[in-house]
């Protein structure tokens, strides 16, 4: 572990979720003197455990943020607050900086670190190089986003390991020092836009995983994405790009790319490195993935061979496109992570035809425009459920078989009996969840029991 000397100096760390707890616990036990404040109350924190923080003799407060909390010198915050509220507002006045967990966590990090952010496929992303890492027999720590905070990884870490890290733009705004020796931004899209305040915020947050980069670090973008292709020479480090359309050409140093229906990586030599068609996890979105964890794995030596073998057998992440079960011929896909029209079409385009396709849920923003094409042309039918079913059914009626259903297990049964050998059945939502369920874990976990209830034919 790094030295980061935090003795006697006052942090307040906002929010007690995951990463909140974890770098509550890191900073005390290095001997800072934290205090932890979260607006909500106890029976929402599911991972706070009194006895624990008793134990620890860290001070917190629940249910609301007193003005204790601005007897500090830094803030550590949670992705929860957006940076114009009022409480940032204040600290700034009083002189209060304000950190977010991984630059805290970074602080203490002495392993080579891999960033990874995006809109989208973040996780699929960072999961896939965790894996390629580790069958490449590496000690590497996968954290983040989601599962494991960065600052838990912390006491674990060696003069071996590798650091696979998920980042989210609300993390990187306050970042300071924060130095991934390799970081890529996987693609940016309309997202989050409320938080940051316009689409330009979102994106300079993005940009700063780059902040403090060297020219020996490698920095690795989408170059299919278009604002990222033309920013390319604006950023700090050795340049990565991957393409789906063409071989990335200019500044760019190491490539991954397609051709012929194959991946190919060149930093100086082309090197093919596998057929997308032997990729198991399913769709171009995926290719795309690939080929930033291949440029990831390449930077820290791992051998084409090592990484092809993962990409033919990572099954990806659950929720997203994910394999349940095969009956009768008949393959049935969860995707219930798909809560927006944009998820919605990179899983449709994932199939060739013959989809059964699931889906409806909280009635929101419908996005028809987006999928029409793909549903008129690869759809043989489709189970319309929740508060959108109706508007679906208004949609595409005309053109394809469409059946409203109350409860997704009889829209599950119905699409059973509708298929047949060749056939897809696809639970791709295309909504939020909270209809019906407590969120889309809830969502993917309930279809996949029913699913695995079915009997054969
Ligand atoms: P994140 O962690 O960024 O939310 P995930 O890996 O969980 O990303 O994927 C979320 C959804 O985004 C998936 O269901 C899929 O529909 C879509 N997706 C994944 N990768 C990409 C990509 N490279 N480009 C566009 N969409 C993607």
């Amino acid at each position: 572990m790094k030295n980061y000397d935090v003795k006697n100096i006052r942090f307040t760390v906002l929010g007690a979720g995951r990463s909140g707890l974890a770098v509550a616990k890191l900073l005390k036990n290095s001997g800072a003197d934290v205090f932890l404040s979260d607006a909500s109350p106890k029976n929402k924190l599911l991972y706070f455990n009194e006895e624990e923080f008793a134990k620890l003799q860290i001070p917190y407060e629940l249910g609301g943020n007193t003005d204790r909390i601005f007897d500090a010198e830094y803030f550590v915050t949670s992705p929860g607050i957006p940076p114009d509220s009022e409480i940032f507002l204040k600290a700034f006045d009083k002189g209060i900086k304000i950190l977010s967990e991984i630059e805290i966590a970074y602080r203490f990090c002495d392993a080579p670190i891999i960033a990874i952010t995006g809109t989208n496929g973040k996780t699929t992303t960072t999961e896939l190089t965790g894996q390629i890492f580790r069958d490449a027999g590496k000690d590497v720590h996968v954290c983040g986003n989601v599962g494991l905070a960065f600052s838990e990884i912390i006491p674990k870490l060696t003069n071996q390991s590798v650091v696979v890290l998920e980042v989210s733009s609300f993390q990187l705004e306050f970042i300071s020092e924060f130095r991934p020796e390799a970081a890529m931004i996987l693609n940016i899209t309309q997202d989050h836009i409320d938080w940051h305040g316009s689409f330009e915020k979102y994106a300079l947050a993005k940009y700063r995983i780059n902040l403090n980069q060297t020219s020996d670090d490698l920095f690795v973008v989408n170059y299919d994405d278009g604002l990222l292709r033309e920013n390319i020479n604006n950023f700090r480090g050795i340049k990565g790009a991957f393409s789906s359309l063409t071989k990335p050409g200019g500044s760019v140093q190491n490539r991954a790319y397609l051709k012929a229906g194959s991946i190919f990586y060149d930093a100086g030599r082309d090197e093919k490195i596998i057929s997308t068609n032997d990729i198991f996890i399913r769709g171009s979105h995926n290719v795309m993935n690939s080929m930033a964890a291949i440029l990831a794995a390449k930077r820290f030596g791992i051998n084409s061979e090592s990484i092809a073998n993962t990409l033919r057998t990572f099954r990806g992440v659950e929720h997203r496109i994910e394999p349940v079960r095969e009956i009768d011929g008949v393959k049935y896909y969860n995707d219930s992570k798909a809560t927006n029209y944009d998820s919605l079409y990179v899983a449709l385009e994932s199939f060739e035809g013959n989809i059964i396709l699931i889906m409806g849920g909280k009635k929101g923003e419908n996005n028809f425009g987006t999928v029409d094409e793909l549903i008129k042309s690869r759809v043989k039918m489709i189970c319309a459920i929740g508060e959108s079913r109706d508007a679906i059914y208004d949609r595409y009626s005309k053109d394809i078989k469409v059946k409203k259903h109350d409860t997704l297990e009889d829209a599950v049964k119905a699409a059973y009996k509708e298929s047949k050998k060749g056939d897809f059945v696809l639970f791709s939502p295309g909504y939020k969840s909270f209809d019906m369920f407590d969120n889309y874990e809830h969502r993917g976990k309930a279809f996949k029991e029913i699913v695995n209830n079915l009997n054969g034919k």
